[in-house]
């Protein structure tokens, strides 16, 4: 049997060195003030069995990782016609790139990069009369922490600096593939953005991914086994940033990332896995936890491929 309380010690001792390294993620200044040099891993498998080293029940700024829960509140409430608003292909570009929206027409390559998310969140808007709540309820269930809040000094933060989000919304709103005023799906968006997850809330948040889209404890479909399956895809495929090629080639494992420095990721009918240390890489992925996630992967020899 796989020994993850002493992998996840090893890995912890070993990613320290590289603690120094990267940059916190300071265009959304309250981000900023993050400690560099924390790290938390934590492990949840399908059997409920939990495993944690560091900071790894410490809520932080889960910001992109949001993406997933707005995605699945979207494919519950409209299923695939969210393709006719949003592609399903990396884009080859940074996540708040405006270049490629003009050249495709206002529709974003896919759902993770930030043009992608806010159609999905102009779904959401449309099919709730309390996004927000909506939001929160489905994420505390499936992490199952009631306690879960977002933090409205970084939406603040955030949406005090959010240029070219707003452009993003208002460009794709040009192309009238957004519903509704720009305003509201930015507020939603930096909503989502502001909630703040533990790694242990993470990898338990997740767990319904590595389910065949079952929350184990609650026992709930959040997603069809056709839709998670598709979702995990995109997460291979999409959701480490321009950089999920060289993420799939180290880790080999669907994963989504947030500039917060959390990452998030699921090994199919076995666990998921999450990690949080701030400062990022040069394509904003956690430096430290893209290495910690790339040792656990290599020492339990567990990965999709
Ligand atoms: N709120 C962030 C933004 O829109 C999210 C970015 C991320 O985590 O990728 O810039």
């Amino acid at each position: 049997m796989t020994d993850f309380q002493t992998i996840l010690d090893e890995i912890h001792h070993e990613i320290r060195p590289l603690l120094a390294q990267g940059a916190v993620a300071d265009y959304i200044p309250r981000l900023a003030s993050v400690p560099h040099e924390k790290f938390g891993m934590a492990v949840v498998t399908l059997d409920g069995q939990l495993y944690q080293t560091g900071a790894a029940t410490e809520a932080f700024s889960v910001q992109s990782i949001s993406k997933i829960y707005t995605l699945t509140l979207a494919l519950q409430a409209i299923g695939d016609r969210l393709w006719q608003r949003v592609g399903r292909e990396p884009s080859g570009n940074a996540f708040n790139s405006l270049v490629q929206l003009e050249l495709e027409n206002g529709l974003p390559r896919n759902p993770f990069i930030n043009a992608g998310a806010l159609v999905v969140a102009d779904v959401v808007l449309a099919a709730s009369a309390q996004p927000r709540t909506q939001l929160l309820t489905e994420i505390r269930r499936r992490a199952d922490n009631h306690g879960l809040r977002d933090d409205p000094e970084v939406a603040i933060s955030e949406k005090a600096h959010g240029f070219r989000n707003a452009a993003l919304a208002n460009f794709i709103r040009s192309f009238g593939n957004l519903d509704h005023p720009v305003e509201e799906v930015l507020d939603f968006y930096f909503y989502q953005c502001s909630l703040a997850m533990s790694c242990v809330d993470l990898a338990r948040g997740f767990l319904f991914l590595a389910n065949g889209g079952r929350c184990p404890w609650t026992g709930d479909t959040v997603l069809s086994a056709d839709q998670a399956k598709r979702v995990n895809a995109l997460m291979l495929t999409c959701g480490t940033y321009d950089a999920a090629g060289d993420f799939a080639y180290h880790v080999g494992m669907p994963a989504k990332s947030g500039v917060g420095g959390g990452i998030v990721g699921v090994i199919p009918n076995r666990l998921a896995v999450a990690v949080w240390s701030p400062a990022l890489n040069a394509k904003g992925n956690s430096l430290a936890g893209s290495a910690a996630l790339e040792l656990f992967t290599t020492k339990t020899g567990m990965s999709i491929f």
